[in-house]
Parts: C-alpha cells; structure tokens; sequence
C-alpha cells in the first residue's frame, strides 16, 4: 500500500515557517508583507478561495485586502485598479482571482500586473524566467507539487516524470520544473497514449479535470503520484484524475483527494507573497 502524502499537513507546515519568516521580517526591517486581491463578480468558487486566501494572509501575519468590484466594471477600469495596487508600496502581491467576466482580456489583466508583484506566477514575465531557468515568481500549484515531492522523500533527478495535461497554470510549468530539477520529462494531452505513458512515469503528476481518468492499472508498480485533479461526481464526493485505491495498490506514494495538492496551492501562495515582499526568490 502506498504512503500517503499528506498535503494538509505539508501546508501548515508551509503556512507556519512563512509565519516565523514574517516575525522575523517584522523585528529586523519593520516590514509587513501586503496581499491584495482582486475578485471581480459573484461567482461562488472564487469567493470561497478568495476567503480562503484571506484567512491564511491574516494568519501568517500579512496585510490583506479583497477588491472586490461587480461584474459590470469596465476592462479600463480593471486595468486601473491593477495599476494603482502595482504603485502601492505596500502591497507586495498582487492577485486577480480569475476567471473574469467574459468582456475582460483576462491575459491583459495579468500582464498589466507587475512582474515583481505577480504572486500567482501567470505573468508572462514569470513563465519566461521559469522557462529559461532563472528565478522568478512560480505558479503556486506546481510549486506547491515539489514541496510535496521533497516531503515524499522523492527527488525528481535522473527519474522519468510524466505529467499529464498541459494547462498554462499547472501543467506545462510543472513539467518545467520537473525538468530544472533534473527529471526526464514527458508531457501528455489528449492526443497521448495515456497508459503507455503513464507505465513510464517514476513520478507521475496529473492536471487534466476528468474524474478517475487515470487508470491504477495502468500506473507503474513503486511510481510517485501526485494528482491535482479536482472533481465533483454526481454523489457529490470529491475525486481525483486518478482512480485513487487501484493507483494506491501499485504506487510508492501518493496524495490524497482531497487533503494532497489543494491546500498546498494556498500555502504557496503566502510563500509566493513573502518572497514579492522580500525581492528573494
Ligand atoms: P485545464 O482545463 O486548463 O487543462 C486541462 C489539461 O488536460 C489540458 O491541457 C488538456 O490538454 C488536458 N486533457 C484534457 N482531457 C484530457 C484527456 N482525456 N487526456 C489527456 N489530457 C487531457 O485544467 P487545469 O486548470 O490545469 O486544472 C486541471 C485540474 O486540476 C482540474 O481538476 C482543476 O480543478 C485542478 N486544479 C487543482 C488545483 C489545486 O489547487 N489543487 C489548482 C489548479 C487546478
């Protein structure tokens, strides 16, 4: 049976040694870190990771604040909510919590963001460092994966990792950070041979939204499992991209849905925003 590889515990863990970085920060230079976040409209899931979001900034000690703007705000006046938060020195990242009403750009949204403030790491300035291999801001979800891995046990050098999906959040730079951290990579779409692919895969990392689509079978005896997957079934249970107890009986390790990559994302994201206040990466 595999070990489980508990992200609850993994992010408040996160969640406490950005805690004690920000004690520090505030005796020795006197400074706050400042989150700000931007939730535009009433759609429910936003405002539940939005709160989310919120809660772990006030317990980690960070300023926070929701701008919170009704689904009929222009673009423009978007754009100069984003402009304003990027000249606030006290605000150190900046978040838009997407998706956006449809008559807003949103890759406009992200890339008026400032780089230095782009505490989601969507910013094409944030894609580019990491596709180049330079430091820089780095999706919070794929960040959030190799803290996980490292806390497994399982460092992706010289092993064959197979992530599955190809989304610009998750997917694609996962599979770049696998790669810096010396992993043999391989990317899988739609178009993939799943179960010959994931045979292969030393760590596997799946970010596709289908529930169960990843067969235990199919998964190579003694493989790492991440799955990022978040899926509500008709019973209302959550599940994953990967059938969970199949995978568990051939896997070495892996997470849990839900309780593995999701709280992670958020304990990222306070880590993300010390690093924008501290110009570390
Ligand atoms: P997305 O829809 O943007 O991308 C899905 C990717 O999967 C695409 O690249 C697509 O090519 C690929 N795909 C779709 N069907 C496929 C198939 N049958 N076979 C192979 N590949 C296929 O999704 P996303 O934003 O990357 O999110 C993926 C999943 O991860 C969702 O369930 C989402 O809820 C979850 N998610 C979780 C967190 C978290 O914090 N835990 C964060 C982000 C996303």
């Amino acid at each position: 049976m595999a070990q489980l590889i508990d992200g609850k515990a993994i992010a408040a863990q996160v969640r406490a040694e950005v805690k004690a970085d920000v004690e520090r920060l505030k005796a020795e230079r006197g400074l706050v870190p400042g989150l700000a976040v931007v939730r535009v409209g009433e759609d429910p899931a936003s405002k539940v990771y939005v709160t989310g979001k919120k809660k772990a900034a006030g317990e980690v000690g960070f300023n926070s604040w929701e701008h919170h703007r009704d689904a009929s705000i222009t673009q423009d006046e978007l754009l100069a909510l984003v402009r304003q938060l990027n000249e606030d020195p006290a605000v150190h990242g900046i978040l838009v919590q997407l998706p956006l009403p449809k008559h807003i750009d949103a890759e406009l949204v992200i890339s008026t963001v400032k780089p230095e403030k782009d505490v989601d790491g969507f910013h094409p300035i944030s894609a580019g460092n990491l596709s180049l291999g330079r430091p820089g801001l780095r999706p919070c979800t794929p960040f959030g994966v190799m803290r996980l891995l490292k806390e497994a046990g399982c460092n992706p050098a010289g092993k064959r990792a197979v992530v599955v999906g190809r989304s610009n959040i998750v997917g694609k730079p996962m599979a770049l950070m696998l790669l810096q951290a010396d992993a043999t990579v391989t990317i899988c779409h739609r178009k993939s041979d799943l179960p010959r692919e994931v045979g292969m895969a030393d760590i596997l990392v799946v970010a596709v939204g289908v529930a169960e689509l990843v067969k235990g079978e199919w998964i190579k005896p003694g493989a790492v499992v991440i799955d990022v997957g978040m899926n509500r079934k008709a019973d209302g249970k959550l599940v994953g991209d990967v059938e969970f107890q199949a995978a568990s009986e051939r896997a070495s390790a892996i997470t849990p849905v839900p309780g593995g990559v999701g709280p992670m994302t958020i304990a990222m994201l306070m880590r993300n925003t010390f690093i924008a206040a501290t110009g570390g990466v």
